[in-house]
């Protein structure tokens, strides 16, 4: 019997994708390793100070959509980041056990949306490369709502356009700052994740009850609707 979820109160499951449904390696390889190592053969650039010198860059725009932003990074960087990211789109894959767990949810009587702050060039690729789009209810990228996952003016915006109960919800995601955002708002039950890039060691300290493994939720009982 898990006891992560109380799924008599949940209608809704909001799900994150990269770093929650999918690997994040895909994103951290590709961010932290295969364009500062176009940009430095670009510019001239040793490895280490390519790889500095991006990650300044980063550093300046996180916490803002700037920082999901393709177009502005392509711009920035006068790179073409969506064409660099096809080079190792065979890295797209999912977090063990995601594609089960969405169905899961799908066959108990619930709605799998996914929520992103992934710009439209990587959410078509993610989408390109899985089976998402078939397993998710909605897929709803934070671009189109003009504020990021982690800013309290998000999570209005979102029900407005997609109605659901939020306190009735349960949201999975492995940024804290955004789950805080959507605690505030009054989502009802959140976890975070333990492992979003299965390269990387298990992260402790967390804030949020943290999810290992998406079979920790199974199985899902069926929703009783009530007249
Ligand atoms: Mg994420």
């Amino acid at each position: 019997m898990q006891t992560l979820v109380d799924w008599g109160r949940i209608d809704t499951v909001l799900l994150d994708m990269d770093g929650t449904l999918l690997d994040l390696y895909f994103d951290n390889h590709f961010w932290l390793q295969h364009l500062p190592g176009v940009f430095g053969r670009e510019r001239g650039l040793a490895p280490e100070a390519a790889h500095a010198e991006l990650v300044a860059r980063f550093g300046r725009e996180q916490g803002t959509l700037n920082w999901y932003c393709v177009d502005f990074w392509s711009q920035e960087l006068g790179l073409d980041i969506p064409l660099l990211k096809k080079d190792i789109a065979h890295l797209i894959a999912p977090r063990p056990g995601a594609f089960e767990f969405l169905a899961a949810i799908r066959d108990s009587g619930r709605e799998a949306w996914l929520v992103t702050n992934a710009h439209h060039h990587s959410l078509s690729l993610k989408l390109a490369h899985t089976p998402l789009t078939d397993l998710c209810d909605r897929i709803l990228c934070s671009h189109d709502f003009r504020e990021p996952k982690e800013s309290a003016a998000f999570w209005p915006a979102l029900r407005a356009s997609e109605p659901f109960d939020p306190a009735r919800a349960l949201f999975v995601d492995d940024s804290e700052s955004v789950l805080r955002a959507a605690h505030d708002y009054g989502i009802g039950q959140l976890l975070t994740i333990g492992q979003p890039d299965s390269r990387k060691p298990t992260r402790d300290g967390l804030h949020f009850p943290v999810l290992h493994h998406f079979n920790d939720l199974l199985p899902i009982p069926p929703r009783h609707v009530t007249a």
